[in-house]
Formats: structure tokens, C-alpha cells, sequence
């Protein structure tokens, strides 16, 4: 058995060797991970035009027992490549709404909004729906205060389940908003099909806003499409006041980025409210 193992890795470059022993290094301890508790939601405050704090988005971190905080960009996609993403969305989903059931017994972050990521496996399950009612039944939050963030690009799957089971979303009173928009390829007629609450303009358009106007007269045209279509429009990654006295000049309706806050957890969740 032995000299069969040694054949079996000559087969490989070293370093495809290598990527799959880090490759089941990265399993079990993301297993473990689970078991143990290493997960942990920041959140990200958003703002009205008169900077007002009205929602947040909660996004996760891995605290690696070793290697410190692990961004979402480096684990996401392995989570949801080994499904993953499904006992991990689960925590998500029940401990951003055990959060805003916190928050709401505070006078001043009580009307917040929720915002919660959604991975494409996680809306494909069949439970997905009645997973979303179980964490609401069990944190008694106010539906109202809850988003889902679906990004456009999982829009191009089946579209009959996908409409049948945002209908249900909304029916349970949740709110829906399309995350990294502009970056897929819906048509306007599919478009106007789906219940969704709000546009989310990718940060590739509003970091495009000081390039030329040539690239700010796309963001321009997400948000004309957005309000036509009576949805809310959120812009991301909000670095600097020209972007978002720009945006706010074209109408956009909300926005998050650097300029207005990192995330943060929510034991330093501190009230930086403008009040002018
Ligand atoms: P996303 O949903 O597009 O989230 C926005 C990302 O942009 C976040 O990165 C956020 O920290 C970052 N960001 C916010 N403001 C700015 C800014 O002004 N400038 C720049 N350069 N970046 C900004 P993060 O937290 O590293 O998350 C990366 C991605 O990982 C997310 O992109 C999302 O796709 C995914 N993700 C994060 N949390 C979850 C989760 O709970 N579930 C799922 N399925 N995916 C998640
Ligand atoms: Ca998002
Ligand atoms: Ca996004
Ligand atoms: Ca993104």
C-alpha cells in the first residue's frame, strides 16, 4: 500500500501536491472552526443623504486561533466550493438577526435594518425559504428590519424558483436588495419581474466616479434604473466626500463605504450619528 501511496503522488507537480494538502488542511480546521465558534459578524453602517445611520450590513470573520482574522475574501469561496457556505449562512443568518433583536431593545439603534449576505448554495437549497422564517420565529425580530443581499450574478439560474421563492421572501415580510449590481447581465424585463427592495451599485462603479464622466455616467444610469423601477439605491465602497457628494447630487439614496465607517463588531458599535 505504501509503494501504491508513492506512485500515486508522482502523478503530481509538487506544488499541486501541495495546494491539495492545503487544500484538506483548510477543511478540517474550517470544520472545526464551525464546531469551535471561530466565526464572528462586523457590521458596517450605512447612511441616509442627511447621514444618518438607518442600516447595517453584517459581513464575517474567521478569528483563526493562530493565524488571526481571516477575511471573508479568502474562506467564502472554499465554503462555498465544500457546502460549506449552508451550516456557515445558517450561523449567519440566526446570529445577524440574534444581533438586531439585541439592538432593539436600545432607544437609538432599535429602527436599524439588517443586512445579510446570501450565498448563491444557500438560496439554491430547497429550505432556504422556511430557513429564513425558522431564525425570524426564533429572534422575533421584525421582518420589516431584515435584507437579504442577493448578488445579480446568481440571478442567472433557474428564474421560475428564483421569482417563486422571492415572492416568498417578501410574503414573509423581508426585505430584498441585489448586491453587486452592474456587475451581471439581467435584462430589464427579468428585472422588473422580481420583488426587489433595492439596487446595490458595485464599488467598481463608484470607485469609477472620479476616473471621467464617461465611467460616472454609468452610476448615474444604475440609479435612474433603480428609482424607475421603484427600488432603493445603496451605493458601496464610499471612499471619499467627491463620490459621495456626486452620488448625492445624482440621487442616490444610501451609501456605505470607508467614508462613513468600517465594519466593526458589535461590542464597539458606537453611535456616530451627524446631527446636523
Ligand atoms: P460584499 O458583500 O460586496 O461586501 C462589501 C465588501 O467591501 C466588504 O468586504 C467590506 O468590508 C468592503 N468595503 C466596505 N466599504 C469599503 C470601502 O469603502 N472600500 C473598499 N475597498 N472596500 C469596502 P469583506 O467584509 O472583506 O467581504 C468580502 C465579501 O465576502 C463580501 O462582499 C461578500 O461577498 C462576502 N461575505 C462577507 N460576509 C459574508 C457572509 O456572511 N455570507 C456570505 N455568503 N458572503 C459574505
Ligand atoms: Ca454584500
Ligand atoms: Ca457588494
Ligand atoms: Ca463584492
Amino acid at each position: 500500500a505504501k509503494g501504491l501511496g508513492r506512485n500515486h503522488v508522482c502523478f503530481y507537480a509538487p506544488q499541486m501536491h501541495e495546494k491539495i494538502l492545503e487544500r484538506v488542511t483548510l477543511d478540517s480546521s474550517f470544520r472545526l472552526a464551525l464546531q469551535r465558534n471561530e466565526f464572528v459578524l462586523h457590521f458596517q453602517p450605512q447612511w441616509s443623504r442627511e447621514r444618518k445611520m438607518i442600516g447595517v450590513e453584517a459581513l464575517v470573520r474567521w478569528i483563526h486561533p493562530e493565524k488571526g482574522m481571516i477575511p471573508p475574501g479568502v474562506f467564502i469561496p472554499f465554503a462555498e466550493e465544500s457546502k460549506l457556505i449552508l451550516p456557515l449562512g445558517r450561523w449567519v443568518m440566526q446570529s445577524a438577526m440574534a444581533q438586531l433583536a439585541c439592538w432593539q431593545e436600545t432607544t437609538q439603534l432599535r429602527d436599524l435594518v439588517m443586512s445579510i449576505n446570501v450565498s448563491v448554495l444557500q438560496f439554491t437549497t430547497v429550505d432556504f425559504v422556511s430557513e429564513v422564517e425558522d431564525a425570524l420565529t426564533q429572534t422575533g425580530v421584525n421582518p420589516a428590519q431584515i435584507q437579504l443581499e442577493l448578488t445579480e450574478s446568481m440571478l442567472v439560474r433557474d428564474q421560475l424558483d428564483i421569482i417563486q421563492k422571492m415572492q416568498a421572501l417578501k410574503k414573509l415580510g423581508v426585505l430584498i436588495s441585489l448586491d453587486d449590481f452592474g456587475t451581471g447581465y439581467s435584462s430589464l424585463s427579468y428585472l422588473q419581474q422580481l420583488p426587489i427592495d433595492q439596487l446595490k451599485i458595485d464599488q467598481s462603479f463608484t470607485r469609477a466616479i472620479e476616473e471621467s464622466d464617461k465611467q460616472a455616467s454609468l452610476a448615474a444610469s444604475i440609479i435612474g434604473l433603480g428609482h424607475n423601477l421603484g427600488m432603493e439605491v445603496i451605493a458601496e465602497g464610499v471612499e471619499t466626500q467627491a463620490q459621495f457628494d456626486w452620488l448625492k447630487n445624482h440621487g442616490c439614496d444610501l451609501y456605505q463605504g470607508f467614508l462613513l465607517g468600517r465594519p466593526q463588531p458589535s461590542n464597539e458599535f458606537v453611535i456616530t450619528e451627524d446631527t446636523n
